[in-house]
């Protein structure tokens, strides 16, 4: 039996925005159904207890959100959304109360990576008044900046100084720093990031020396059912089976699988895609 620590199901690959930051997606556009989510987790927890509701797309515009957390919670998973905030006013009683959310992480670097002008201070207070909110019922809140520019910049964006002014008005420091992150509250974390670059087989080649955790530590399901190593597969190119006429264990087992497996044990890309990732640079230092 395969333990995983996490799989990400794509419950939806439609966004409400478009990011700069994001490479988005070609594949159809479409929206896992309740029935189709039932099913799907199901063959997911025997290998893992923690769900992420995206791969691509904002979790939170799914119609049918509340039936999917009501079946995540009887499957008896902790459930971790990652959203760009814009849909927490009308989001946030139900995340509050779903037994089954674990973690909600807000990308607020959506903000800066967007030509979209809301009204910023109401974007923020928001966003902030959901983590606090959130974190009064006993969850987990992660607010990210993953917008640093490497090692070789000066440092965060130009933005990035007035957002965590802002987050401190709500989350008065002292904030407490460890090698995990930024403890702004309890409960309450902030969390940097470097930009990486998305893995695409358009770019080209990096070398093929490497590491990566995808299939050890995770794997992807997109909407229509197809499994991927990791979170970063946007476009399903390196399509390892389907998830709902397969079982997960037969789709790890597969012969491509397992030569991405065992390339990265010896510390080889095999895929394409894989030599074309910059998040793999991650796990290189
Ligand atoms: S190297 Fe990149 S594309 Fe390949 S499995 Fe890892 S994260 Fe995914």
């Amino acid at each position: 039996m395969y333990t995983l620590k996490k799989a990400y199901l794509e419950i939806t690959n439609i966004c409400n925005l478009s990011c700069s930051f994001c490479p988005g997606t070609k594949r159809p556009t479409g929206s896992l159904s309740p029935d189709g989510f039932s099913t799907l987790a199901q063959r997911i927890r025997p290998h893992t207890q923690y769900l992420y509701l995206h791969l691509m797309g904002e979790p939170l515009l799914h119609p049918q959100l509340e039936q999917i957390l009501q079946i995540a919670h009887d499957l008896d998973f902790r459930v971790i959304l990652t959203t760009n905030g814009t849909l927490l006013p009308k989001r946030s009683a139900l995340l509050c109360q779903s037994p089954a959310v674990w973690k909600v992480s807000i990308s607020l670097h959506s903000f800066e990576g967007n030509s979209f002008s809301p009204d910023s201070s109401c974007y923020f207070d928001h966003c902030l008044a959901f983590a606090q909110q959130l974190s009064q019922c006993g969850k987990r809140c992660v607010l990210r900046l993953w917008n640093l520019d490497g090692p070789d910049s000066p440092g965060s964006n130009t933005q990035n100084k007035a957002i965590v002014d802002r987050i401190a008005q709500s989350f008065p420091p002292p904030w407490k720093t460890d090698w995990q992150g930024t403890t702004i509250a309890p409960q309450v974390y902030l969390e940097w990031g470097e930009r990486f670059q998305w893995p695409d087989l358009s770019l080209s080649q990096q070398e093929e020396q490497g590491f990566c955790r995808g299939l050890r530590d995770q794997v992807g399901i997109l909407w229509d059912g197809t499994v991927v190593p990791c979170c970063l597969d946007h476009e399903g190119d390196i399509p390892l089976g389907n998830l709902y006429h397969q079982s997960l264990e037969e789709i790890l087992e597969s012969p491509r699988a397992k030569a991405l497996y065992d390339g990265f044990s010896q510390r080889r890309a095999v895929e394409p895609l894989c030599r074309r990732c910059g998040y793999r640079q991650r796990f290189s230092r």
